[in-house]
C-alpha cells in the first residue's frame, strides 16, 4: 500500500520551520505543485499556508502528523522561480518561511480568496468607434448611450455600465450582435493606457549609449549602474529600455522608493508607454491589490510598478528590473521581515538571467564599489540634456550671521532676488513641527517624552507636544516644573519657516511639505501641482522635497541646517548627508534657468562638505569608500545586528550576554561579536534597547557563522522576556 506524501507547508507564524502533514484525502492527480495554497489545521485554528516541498517521510511520529484539508489551488500561486528566490531570502536573512512568504502574497490570497477570478469587461470594437453616435441615437438611443460609455471607458465592467446606464444588457446584447462591442474576460481593470502615447525627447549621446548597453544585456543577468546627475535623464532611460522588453513581449519590473511613487510617475510611465500598468504599494486596498497581482501575474499588464514589497511581484515573463533611485533607504525593510528590495532584485535577476539596472544621482557605496570592482557595469550620465546647467553650490557659514528664524541674511537676500525675477525657492529643513524644543531659559529644562530618551516637538497648529519617535502627544506645560518660569518653543521646525515666510513674503505663497502638510489623500498631489503652476513661490519641506520631484520653475534651493547630518553616529550618516545635499541641490534649476544652491552651516570648513562642493559626489563617495575600508565598515565587511528590547534594562543585556557566550565559540575566521550595548536612543516607546553587532570579512564568513548561530537565538536564555529581531546587512546601527 502506497502512503500518503507528507506535504512541507510554510505557515504565517514566527517560527523558524516548515510544518509537515499528510496529503489531504485523495488530492486531485498533479495537484501537489510546490507553491499551490493548502488548508490545514494549526493549533485550534485552519490556516492557510503554501506547499514548499512534497517528501515521502517525515520527522513526525505518524500519530503526530495531521492531515492537510485541501489544497487551493490548481495552479500555483507561487511559481518554481519565485518560491527559489523566497527560499533564498528566508534563508539569507534568517527569517522565518511563513512570514516572508505572507511578504509575496496578497492579503486576500493569504486568507484564501480566489488567485484566478476574472471579471467581464466590455469594449468597443473598431467598427463601434467608427459609427455615427450622433445618427445611430436616432434610432437606437440606448444602444447609442451604451456605446458612448465603451468608447469613453476602456474596459467597462457590469458595475460601471449599471451605474452610467440603468438598464443595459439588452442594448449591449445588440452592440455585441452587430459586432460594435465585445466582451472580454480579463483579471480586473488597471490602470487602463491613454489613448495616445506622449513621445518623448531626443535621447543626448549617453543616454543612447545606456540604452544600448542595457539592450545589449537582454536575456543574460547584467547588473548596470546608472550614475546619473539629477536631471540627466535617467528615467527617459528606463523607459527606452522597457519599450524594448516590451516589444519583445516580455515584462519589466520598476521598483521606485515609497515616496516616489506618485501619481505624476504613474502618469508618466503609462502616458510614454502606452500599455496598462500594474502598480503594487502596500497602501492599496485589498481588491485593488490583488487585482494588481493578478494582472502581474498573468502579463496581462507588461510593466509593474511598486515598492519594495513589489520585488515580489509575480511575474509570467520577465525581462528586466529597475530599481530607481537605488540608494534610497526604503528599500530597506526596517521591521519584522529586514529584508533589501534592492539586493533582492540583484538576486532575483541573477536566477531569472536577465539585466537589473540600478539608477540614482548618489549611488549608495556598496553600488560604487561594485562598479569598481566590475561586478556592476557603470553607465554614467554625466550632464544634463539640453540648455539645463547644473545649479552652482555655496556654503553660508552662519556663525556670527544675524539671521531672522534660522535663516541668514545671505539666503534672505538670495530668495528675495529669485522671486523677484520670477523664480521659485525651495527650502529644505528635516524637521517637522514648529520647535524641536519646549524649553525653559531660565534653568534649562526641556520637555521630554515620558516614553522616550527624546525631546518633544512643539506643534503649534495643534498645539501639541509629540515626540517623533513613539508619536505621544500631551499639551504643552505653561510653566517650568522646576522654577516655574515661562516656557518658549526653541529652534526651527518646517511649521515655524512656513510661519515666518508667510509674515516675511507675504506677496507670494509659502507652501509646505512634509508629513503633518500632506497628511490627507491627495494633498501631496494637490499641493505639487500648485507649485508645478511655475508660478513664484516658497516651497518648505523636508525629506519629502528630495526625492524625485521635478520642479522646473525651482531657481534657488537653501538646505537651512547641513550640520545635523554633520556629526551623525551612524557609519552611514556621512554617505546620507552627501545624498541629501545632492539631491535637494538636483532640484534647483532643472528647466532653462541656472540654478543657485546655498547650504547653511557652521562648520564650512568640514571635510565633507568641501570635498562635496569641489569634486561632486563621486569625489565624496571615493573618500568616503577609503575611509570605510580603513574603519572595517561595509563594504568592505558584512554585518549582522541583533537587537533586544524590553520594558526594564537588563532584560535585553541578559539575552543578549547569552547570544554573546553562544556565539564566541563559533566565530571564526575574523568574525568579531560587539557588544552587547545600549542603542544610541536607549529607551524608546517606553522600552529599552541594546545590540550586538557581528562584524565579518567576508560575507560567506558572515553566513558560516549565522548558519550556526541563528538557530540557537530563539531558545537562548532570556529570549521569552525580550522582543528580539536579528538583522542581516543592517541599514542603520540605532
Ligand atoms: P532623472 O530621472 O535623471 O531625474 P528625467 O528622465 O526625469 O531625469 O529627465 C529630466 C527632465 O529632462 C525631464 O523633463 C525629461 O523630459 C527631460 N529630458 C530627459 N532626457 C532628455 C533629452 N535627451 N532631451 C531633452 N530633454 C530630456
Ligand atoms: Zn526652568
Ligand atoms: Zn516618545
Amino acid at each position: 500500500m502506497s502512503k500518503s506524501p507528507i506535504l512541507r507547508v510554510a505557515i504565517d507564524t514566527p517560527l523558524a520551520r516548515l510544518f509537515d502533514y499528510a496529503a489531504p484525502a485523495g488530492p486531485p492527480p498533479g495537484s501537489l505543485v510546490p507553491g499551490v495554497r493548502v488548508r490545514v489545521p494549526f493549533g485550534p485554528r485552519k490556516v492557510v499556508g503554501v506547499l514548499i516541498e512534497v517528501s515521502d517521510q517525515s520527522e513526525l511520529p505518524p500519530n503526530k502528523l495531521r492531515r492537510a484539508l485541501s489544497i487551493l489551488d490548481t495552479q500555483p500561486v507561487l511559481d518554481a522561480e519565485l518560491l527559489e528566490l523566497l527560499r533564498w531570502a528566508w534563508r539569507y536573512y534568517r527569517h522565518p518561511p511563513g512570514e516572508v512568504l505572507a511578504a509575496a502574497l496578497p492579503a486576500s490570497l493569504r486568507k484564501g480568496g480566489d488567485a484566478l477570478a476574472t471579471v467581464t469587461t466590455w469594449h468597443v470594437t473598431p467598427a463601434g468607434r467608427a459609427t455615427n453616435l450622433t445618427a445611430m441615437a436616432r434610432r437606437a438611443p440606448k444602444q447609442a448611450a451604451v456605446l458612448a460609455t465603451l468608447c469613453r471607458t476602456d474596459g467597462a465592467t457590469d458595475e460601471v455600465l449599471s451605474r452610467h446606464e440603468g438598464s443595459w444588457r439588452a442594448a449591449a446584447k445588440a452592440l455585441l450582435d452587430k459586432g460594435l462591442a465585445e466582451k472580454r474576460q480579463s483579471l480586473s481593470a488597471g490602470v487602463a493606457p491613454p489613448a495616445d502615447i506622449t513621445p518623448g525627447p531626443q535621447l543626448n549621446a549617453a543616454q543612447r549609449d545606456a540604452v544600448t548597453a542595457i539592450d545589449a544585456a537582454a536575456g543574460r543577468f547584467e547588473s548596470l549602474l546608472l550614475h546619473g546627475i539629477t536631471g540627466s535623464g535617467k528615467t527617459e532611460v528606463y523607459l527606452h529600455a522597457i519599450e524594448s522588453v516590451i516589444a519583445r513581449g516580455e515584462q519589466a519590473l520598476v521598483l521606485v522608493p515609497e515616496i516616489g511613487l506618485t501619481p505624476q510617475t504613474i502618469r508618466r510611465f503609462s502616458n510614454r508607454l502606452g500599455v496598462p500598468l500594474a502598480v503594487l504599494h502596500s497602501g492599496l486596498a485589498a481588491g485593488k491589490r490583488l487585482s494588481a497581482w493578478r494582472q502581474a501575474r498573468s502579463g496581462e499588464c507588461p510593466v509593474v510598478v511598486g515598492t519594495r514589497s513589489a520585488v515580489f511581484a509575480a511575474l509570467k515573463n520577465p525581462g528586466i528590473i529597475v530599481v530607481d533611485e537605488e540608494h534610497d533607504a526604503s528599500f530597506k525593510q526596517h521591521e519584522g521581515f529586514r529584508y533589501s528590495a534592492r539586493d533582492l532584485a540583484v538576486v532575483r535577476a541573477r536566477k531569472l538571467g536577465i539585466p537589473v539596472v540600478l539608477g540614482s544621482a548618489t549611488p549608495s557605496l556598496e553600488s560604487l564599489e561594485n562598479a569598481r570592482r566590475e561586478r556592476y557595469r557603470l553607465l554614467p550620465l554625466p550632464q544634463r540634456p539640453g540648455a539645463a546647467k547644473p545649479p552652482s553650490v555655496r556654503l553660508v557659514d552662519t556663525r556670527g550671521e544675524p539671521g531672522e528664524s534660522g535663516i541668514s541674511g545671505n539666503l534672505l537676500r538670495a530668495m528675495q532676488r529669485h522671486l523677484t525675477a520670477g523664480g521659485q525657492v525651495l527650502l529644505f529643513l528635516n524637521r517637522r513641527g514648529f520647535a524641536p524644543a519646549w524649553f525653559c531659559t531660565e534653568c534649562g529644562w526641556s520637555a521630554q517624552c515620558m516614553r522616550c530618551d527624546a525631546r518633544m516637538t512643539y506643534h503649534r497648529q495643534r498645539d501639541l507636544l509629540r515626540c517623533h519617535h513613539c508619536s505621544s502627544e500631551r499639551p504643552p506645560e505653561n510653566t517650568c516644573p522646576d522654577c516655574s518660569n515661562p516656557l518658549i518653543p526653541v529652534g526651527q521646525g518646517t511649521e515655524r519657516i512656513e510661519e515666518h515666510l508667510a509674515d516675511r513674503f507675504p506677496e507670494v505663497p509659502v507652501i509646505r511639505i512634509d508629513r503633518d502638510s500632506t497628511r490627507q489623500r491627495g494633498e501631496l498631489d494637490r499641493l505639487l501641482s500648485r507649485v508645478r503652476s511655475g508660478d513664484p513661490c516658497i516651497l518648505v519641506g523636508t525629506q519629502m522635497l528630495t526625492k524625485g520631484h521635478h520642479f522646473p520653475g525651482v531657481t534657488l534651493v537653501g538646505v537651512l541646517n547641513a550640520d545635523q547630518g554633520l556629526f551623525g553616529t551612524d557609519f552611514r550618516a556621512n554617505e546620507r548627508l552627501a545624498q541629501m545635499i545632492v539631491q535637494v541641490s538636483g532640484r534647483a534649476g532643472r528647466a532653462e534657468r541656472a540654478g543657485e544652491v546655498l547650504i547653511q552651516t557652521s562648520c564650512p570648513e568640514h571635510p565633507l562638505l568641501t570635498r562635496l562642493l569641489e569634486d561632486g559626489y563621486t569625489g565624496f563617495a571615493g573618500e568616503a569608500l577609503d575611509e570605510r575600508r580603513a574603519s572595517h565598515w561595509p563594504p568592505y565587511t558584512s554585518l549582522a545586528l541583533l537587537r533586544a528590547n524590553a520594558m526594564d534594562n537588563d532584560a535585553p543585556f541578559a539575552y543578549l550576554g547569552a547570544a554573546l557566550r553562544a556565539g564566541e565559540p563559533l566565530a571564526a575566521d575574523g568574525v568579531e561579536l560587539l557588544g552587547p550595548a545600549s542603542s544610541v536612543m536607549q529607551r524608546r516607546a517606553g522600552r529599552y534597547r541594546a545590540q550586538l553587532l557581528v562584524q565579518s570579512p567576508t560575507r560567506s564568513a558572515l553566513h558560516r557563522f549565522l548558519d550556526r548561530w541563528a538557530p540557537l537565538l530563539p531558545d537562548l536564555a532570556g529570549a521569552r522576556k525580550v522582543r528580539w529581531s536579528l538583522d542581516v546587512d543592517p541599514q542603520d546601527l540605532q
